[in-house]
């Protein structure tokens, strides 16, 4: 494999211009027992390109061309919709994989892109990685002592190095080896000659869940993506569960000790996308219920609700809905304005928000206009909007936040920016309407979260408890690698 193929060196990216989100590093997906299963594969890829959109691979196996893998920069469909690339990923089973660019990794090269792919005695295997090894650092440095020779910077290459040094006999018993030596979140895709495998950690914080094909099986990372390629969704993997699939069938383990599960809350408030189902519960419904706790817990007097689009119309419409304020799209997303990889002029870059966003006039004047966002971040975005709501003529702009404030970042395969660069890590609610100029700002709380994800007792009482680090700070899995680095735990500020 080539690492030659390197990102364009100054990339403009649009999807970055409000980059004041937070970012899923990936998505994974996998198929077996179905012919040109590739071709799933890149639909199902296309399908969670949101989860992460610098890069994309798929590798496949076919008895008479043995394993294949392509690995490319940019969208799934400016790559993987070629005839001339998916004629080299024959086979009825393949896996591939979506990443998103992280702070630290801008730059990386070809060989950073999963799947990973291991020769090992018993035979090949390629695997795809969602989440983030908290212990990444320190396995690395005592595999590179131990002679390990690794090939990228991404902290899922340790997972085929603990693999090639174990002394089980077949893959998904090394597998399970390597990942008990894991900590952090993990969902796992991987591939053998005849097997697909999906794993998800203990704690299960990152998704995975189980379709059908046909005759075959497929594992995504969310619904969504077994809905595009005509796929019945079976059910989720469960935290700390294996399951190898075979063409005869799917067999179950639970290797890792049982947990009690702490799925990632902040999937239902943005990350997952709106069609998809989790936990039984559908995305778009739970943030629908989000606007209308926040409606309860922080009404005002306003003309109208609108939401920051994309991701904050489901909550925006439930505000509106409790509150019986008229809903309106004060706000218009121009929806062609990918990832573009030109060298702008600075007066391009100084458009920034405006080249994705434009404020709806006629709509807005002389309104007092209730704002529905997902999150504040940096809070750079939001300023920006507020801007150009005012041009537009608003007598009055209130923010409501369909999360609580974010005040720490998240270790668990999520890019946040550090946490002197989070709003809320430094200022009070208070500080944080005056700094964004708004009349008034008001976050949903976590008690409040939880019971639009469906916890009628709110956080205390919830079974599960999600993991809800970014918010309160309380880690479910202790971030190792961060702590060696200086990173303070709540406890230890
Ligand atoms: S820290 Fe936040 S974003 Fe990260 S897994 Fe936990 S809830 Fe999700």
């Amino acid at each position: 494999m080539s690492d030659r193929q390197m990102p364009p060196a100054h990339p403009f990216d649009f999807d970055a211009i409000d980059g004041d989100k937070l970012h899923e590093e990936c998505g994974v997906f996998g198929c077996i027992g179905v012919t040109d299963a590739a071709n799933f594969v890149a639909l199902g890829l296309h399908a969670l390109q949101h989860r992460g959109q610098e890069a994309g691979g798929i590798v496949s196996y076919a008895p008479d061309h043995g394993f294949n893998s392509a690995r490319r920069f940019g969208y799934v469909r400016d790559n993987f919709t070629k005839q001339s690339l998916m004629e080299t990923l024959p086979g009825a089973l393949a896996i591939g994989h979506v990443r998103y660019s992280t702070a630290g990794s801008k730059g990386a090269a070809i060989r950073d892109v999963q799947p990973f792919f291991g020769e090992f005695s018993m035979g090949g295997a390629a695997i795809a990685h969602n989440g983030n090894i908290t212990n990444a650092e320190a396995l690395r440095r005592e595999l590179i002592e131990r002679g390990s020779i690794f090939q990228s910077s991404s902290d899922s290459e340790c997972i085929i190095h603990l693999m090639a040094r174990s002394l089980q006999r077949d893959i998904p018993s090394r597998m399970e080896d390597a990942l008990r030596r894991v900590e952090g979140a993990f969902s796992v895709v991987a591939m053998t000659r005849t097997k697909l495998i999906g794993v998800r950690d203990a704690l299960g914080v990152r998704p995975l869940v189980l379709g059908k094909l046909g005759d075959g099986w497929c594992l995504s990372s969310e619904t969504c993506a077994l809905d595009i390629i005509g796929a019945e969704f079976v059910r989720e993997i469960e935290p700390g569960e294996m399951v190898v699939i075979t063409e005869q069938g799917v067999e179950s383990t639970k290797p890792f000790r049982a947990k009690r599960s702490r799925f990632c809350i902040f999937e239902h408030v943005y990350f997952s996308r709106p069609d998809s189902i989790i936990g039984g519960q559908s995305v778009y419904e739970t943030r629908r219920q989000i606007g209308v706790e926040l409606a309860r817990e922080a009404a005002v007097d306003a003309d109208l609700v609108c939401p920051v689009p994309d991701s904050g119309t489901p909550a925006a419409i439930g505000y509106a809905h409790e509150s019986g304020i008229p809903y309106g799209m004060g706000i218009i997303r121009n929806q062609y304005m990918g990832r573009t990889f030109i060298e702008p002029t600075e007066q391009i870059r100084n458009m920034g928000v405006r080249l994705k966003l434009n404020v709806n006039r006629a709509l807005i004047r002389g309104k007092r206009v209730v704002l529905v966002d997902d999150s504040v971040v940096r809070g750079t975005t939001s300023r920006k909007i507020k801007e150009m709501i005012l041009d537009a003529g608003a007598a009055e702009v209130h923010f409501r936040i369909a999360s609580p404030p974010t005040a720490w970042p998240c270790f668990y395969g999520v890019d946040t920016p550090q946490r002197e660069k989070l709003l809320a890590a430094t200022m009070s609610e208070e500080e944080m309407r005056d700094h964004l100029g708004v009349d008034s700002l008001k976050f949903i709380s976590l008690d409040g979260l939880y019971r639009a994800a469906g916890e009628d007792g709110g956080r205390n009482n919830a079974h599960p408890q999600y993991c809800d680090a970014c918010f309160s700070g309380e880690y479910p899995v202790e971030p190792a690698d961060m702590i060696e680095k200086g990173f303070k735990l709540k406890a230890a500020e």
